[in-house]
């Protein structure tokens, strides 16, 4: 006897298989459940896509808001057959599901080879000394846009 949420971790885990058998992505799949219904779902796409963000949970996040004709996953649960990467875990922070469950660990993942923990490693470290330079350039002139933001009447706050 399967659990709901035993289905639903199978059908991301089905995606992932999927994918990576028809030359889609990285062996990486997600589901979103709202209510009971499946409301957006993906495979990884990175390299069939040339897009390094198109990781399962951003794939089936896009696909998610696009159906439910909203940017936030409210009352959605997020069943994704890895442990979430930083960029992933940063989308699912902005869409606000209201869980997620895991299937592999970052731990699996960087046992074949998909390594994340550098990124982690990264956050501590000062701007300066990452390994992709970050210098700030023009602060004043783009701080003029974020005051015009500031006083905007008609804008939709997320
Ligand atoms: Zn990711």
């Amino acid at each position: 006897m399967h659990s709901d949420h035993q289905k639903f971790m199978q059908m991301a885990i089905d995606l992932s298989r999927d994918g990576m058998r028809s030359g889609v992505g990285g062996p990486f799949g997600c589901v979103i459940v709202k209510d009971g219904k499946v409301v957006g779902k993906g495979s990884n796409a990175v390299s069939s896509s040339n897009d390094p963000t198109a990781h399962a949970e951003v794939v089936a996040i896009r696909d998610a808001c696009n159906n439910l004709g909203h940017f936030q996953l409210d009352g959605c649960i997020l069943y994704t057959s890895c442990e979430p990467c930083p960029m992933c875990l940063g989308a699912i922070y902005w869409a606000r599901p209201a869980k997620v469950y895991y299937a592999n660990t970052k731990i699996d993942a960087a046992r074949i080879d998909f390594d994340d923990q550098f990124i982690y490693q990264e956050l501590e470290l000062p701007l300066e000394q990452r390994k992709i330079p970050f210098e700030q350039l023009m602060n004043a002139e783009a701080w003029e846009v974020f005051e015009e933001w500031k006083s905007k009447s008609d804008k939709t706050l997320y």
